[in-house]
């Protein structure tokens, strides 16, 4: 079942609002909200529940982030680095989080190791309009050095431990926010490279994402 046209911009409009009940205050943050169609990242079957504050299947056993979780990672990245420029995403997945990405900042690098999944982007964003992103069919673990170093590396998926070339990758200046195994459970790690190069990371809050699994699928 699928919401009319109005009925999706209704419930985005409330969608922004319950992010900023739950403390997202960040202007721009809220704006990219407000501005992506998340019922367009998401199956016909499931796109009446795009504007709740749940996780979604988005196939081969992946999910889409709770907006708030999202919310709450993008925010910290633009405490730290308020207008990134480039930044590093690990784990595509529906292209939603690419899509608000291509509003905070001048251009996203985002890996995805399952092809079924990163073919899908492209278009999807083009149809959105916007074009300051660059995909990668590959392993995030690795990074994407080409194009580095990043102000932000956002990651989708959870590891065991921060890879080294994310450290690597990272800008003097920059921001990290990753998902990582701790004991039974995961937490949201928040690390900052100062301007020498030294690292400094603190636990931001829980988390609950998917693994992130080496090599690339399909
Ligand atoms: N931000 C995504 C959420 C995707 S879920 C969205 O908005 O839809 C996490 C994604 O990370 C999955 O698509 C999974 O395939 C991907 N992933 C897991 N390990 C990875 C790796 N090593 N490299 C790249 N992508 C990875």
């Amino acid at each position: 079942m699928a919401l009319s046209r109005d009925a999706n911009t209704e419930a985005r409009h409330r969608l922004v609002g319950q992010l900023q009940e739950q403390g997202i205050d960040n202007l721009r943050v809220l704006d990219a909200f407000w501005q992506v169609p998340r019922h367009q990242f998401i199956e016909p079957a499931l796109q009446f529940r795009a504007y709740e504050d749940v996780t979604l299947p988005i196939g081969f056993q992946q999910t889409l982030s709770r907006p708030s979780v999202v919310a709450f990672q993008l925010q910290r990245a633009l405490a730290r680095v308020p207008t990134p420029r480039f930044v590093l995403e690990i784990g595509s997945g529906s292209g939603y989080q690419t899509a608000l990405l291509t509003h905070l900042c001048l251009r996203v690098y985002s890996v995805e190791r399952i092809a079924g999944l990163h073919q899908q982007v492209d278009e999807r964003l083009r149809r959105l309009g916007q074009r300051n992103f660059r995909l990668r069919h590959g392993d995030g673990f690795e990074g994407w050095a080409q194009h580095a170093p990043y102000s932000v590396i956002i990651a989708a998926a959870c590891a065991p431990d921060v890879p080294q070339a994310w450290i690597d990758q990272l800008a003097p200046g920059g921001v990290m926010l990753m998902p990582v195994e701790q004991g039974q459970g995961q937490a949201m790690l928040e690390v900052h490279k100062d301007l020498e190069g030294n690292l400094n990371s603190m636990i931001v809050n829980d988390a609950s994402f998917v693994p992130c699994l080496p090599g690339k699928v399909g």
